[in-house]
C-alpha cells in the first residue's frame, strides 16, 4: 500500500474485542444473531450520549443544543435524545409527531422547511410548536390559521443570509435559495409581523451542512449573530432565540479529521457576550443533526460472494445503495470517495487486500467501497460501514429494486 495516500480517521468510537467490533457492549457477531439477520443499522446509545456530553463541555453554558431530527428520525433515537438536548427541530409533520411523542415540551420543538401545507401548519399551531417561517406567504397563512384556531402562533423567521458558509458539503443559505426570507426583505417583513397576531420568538439562520473547517464555521457564526443583531432593530418585540443552524461535520473520507470543537466553543463564548450586550433577552441555539448521531451509527451487511473479475476482487453483499445512498456516493457528492468500511468480525484481519464492496442491485452505482484496503474476507463475513448514524436509512431509496428493508436497532 502506498503510505503517502491519505487514510480514514482512526476508529475510536467503538471498542474492538477479539478483532470484532463491539456496539452497545455486544460483539457484532452476537448482535447479528440478536437482530436475526442482515442488513441492519445499529446506533450506539452510549456513543450518542457521549457526543452530547462532549458538546455540552465544549459549548458555552448559555448556548442551547437542539437536535435536527432529519439526520436520524428513528423514534428510539429521538426518545433517547429528548432527555439530553434542549430542543428538537423537525422538518415535516411526520417528524413533528415523533418529537411530540417524546417528553420534550412542544414549545421546544421547532418546525422548519419550505412548502408547509395548510393542514400541517394548523396541526403545528395546535400543538404549540415554534414555526420557522420560510416566506411572507407562509407567515400570513400562519397568522390567519392562528386566528381561526384562537391560538397566537409562535414564530421565528428563517433568514436566507447575505453570506455563504464556505467549505460546506451542502449550502443551505446565501445567494438565491428556496429556504427562508432574503435578509434584505426582513425589515419590511418584520414591520408586517408587528401588525399580525403572531408571537415573534426569534430568527433562524442555517447556512450549510457537513463542514469540517473551523474558521469557515466561526466566520458564519459571527456573521449570523451580527445579522441577527442588525435585524432585531426592526422587530417590534424582544428577540429571544437566535437559531444559528447545524452543519458541524464529521470525518467521512480519507484525509478528513474530526472538527476542532473547543475552538468553535471558545468563539461562540465571544459571540454570546457580544449578543448579551446588544440583545440581552436573546439566546443562541445550535441545531445539530449529523454531528450528534453520525459517528454513533453503523450499517451492517453480509458478504454473499467473493468474486474475481479480471484481477479485481468484488465482495458482493446483501446491502447496498438502496439502504445507504450516501455511502454509495450518490447523496450530494461530486467525486465519489470511500466511506470508512471495515470487516466487522475481522477488523484488523490476518492479511489485508484491496477490494470493491458492492450491493445486490443491478446498477454500477451500487458500490459501498471502491478499491479499498481492507481485511481479507469472504462469504459470511460482515461488512460494516462506519459513520452511518446520520442521513443513512431514511435518506436512501429503499424501494429501488424492491429488496427487503433493513432493520434499525438502538443498542
Ligand atoms: C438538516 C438541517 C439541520 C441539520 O444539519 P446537520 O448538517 O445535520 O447538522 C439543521 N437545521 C436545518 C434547518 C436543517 O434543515
Amino acid at each position: 500500500m502506498d503510505r503517502t495516500l491519505p487514510e480514514h480517521a482512526p476508529l475510536t468510537q467503538f471498542p474492538i474485542q477479539d478483532d470484532c467490533l463491539v456496539i452497545g457492549e455486544i460483539p457484532l457477531t452476537r448482535l447479528v444473531q440478536r437482530v436475526g439477520g442482515t442488513p441492519f443499522y445499529a446506533y450506539g446509545r452510549q456513543q450518542i450520549t457521549e457526543r452530547v456530553v462532549l458538546l455540552r463541555r465544549s459549548l458555552p453554558a448559555g448556548v442551547l443544543l437542539h437536535y435536527a431530527m432529519k439526520a436520524n428520525p428513528m423514534p428510539a433515537v429521538v426518545q433517547h435524545l429528548a432527555g439530553l438536548v434542549d430542543g428538537i427541530d423537525v422538518a415535516s409533520i411526520g417528524e413533528m409527531k415523533i418529537a411530540l411523542d417524546t417528553p420534550i415540551s412542544p414549545g421546544s420543538v421547532s418546525f422548519a422547511g419550505p412548502g408547509k401545507k395548510e393542514h400541517e401548519l394548523r396541526c403545528a399551531i395546535a400543538a404549540g410548536v415554534l414555526l420557522n417561517v420560510e416566506s411572507p406567504r407562509e407567515m400570513r397563512l400562519i397568522a390567519k390559521l392562528g386566528e381561526s384556531l384562537g391560538i397566537r402562533p409562535q414564530v421565528a423567521i428563517r433568514i436566507n443570509p447575505d453570506f455563504e458558509l464556505k467549505s460546506s458539503g451542502m449550502k443551505m443559505g446565501g445567494g438565491p435559495k428556496p429556504f427562508g426570507v432574503d435578509a434584505e426583505s426582513l425589515p419590511d417583513l418584520l414591520k408586517e409581523v408587528g401588525r399580525l397576531d403572531l408571537e415573534l420568538i426569534g430568527f433562524h439562520i442555517f447556512s450549510g451542512s457537513q463542514n469540517l473547517n473551523v474558521s469557515a464555521l466561526q466566520e458564519a457564526h459571527e456573521k449570523t449573530v451580527q445579522l441577527a443583531i442588525r435585524l432585531a432593530a426592526y422587530a417590534s418585540s424582544a428577540i429571544k432565540l437566535i437559531n444559528i443552524g447545524g452543519g458541524f461535520g464529521i470525518p467521512y473520507f480519507p484525509g478528513e479529521r474530526p472538527l476542532n470543537l473547543p475552538a468553535i466553543g471558545e468563539h461562540l463564548e465571544h459571540l454570546s457576550i457580544l449578543l448579551k450586550q446588544h440583545l440581552p433577552t436573546a439566546r443562541i441555539a445550535l441545531e445539530l443533526g449529523r454531528y450528534i448521531v453520525g459517528e454513533a451509527g453503523i450499517y451492517v451487511c453480509r458478504i454473499l460472494e467473493r468474486k474475481l473479475s479480471r484481477g479485481q476482487i468484488f465482495l458482493i453483499t446483501d446491502g447496498g445503495l438502496h439502504h445507504h445512498l450516501a455511502a454509495s456516493g450518490n447523496f450530494g457528492q461530486v467525486i465519489r470517495k470511500n466511506y470508512p468500511v471495515i470487516i466487522g468480525n475481522k477488523v484488523r484481519g490476518d492479511t489485508r487486500e484491496v477490494v470493491s464492496v458492492v450491493g445486490p442491485l443491478c446498477t454500477p452505482l451500487d458500490v459501498l467501497a471502491d478499491q479499498l484496503p481492507i481485511a481479507k474476507a469472504g462469504e459470511g463475513d460482515l461488512v460494516v460501514v462506519l459513520q452511518s448514524g446520520a442521513y443513512g436509512f431514511t435518506a436512501s431509496p429503499q424501494s429501488f429494486l424492491n429488496h427487503p428493508l433493513p432493520i434499525e436497532v438502538l443498542v
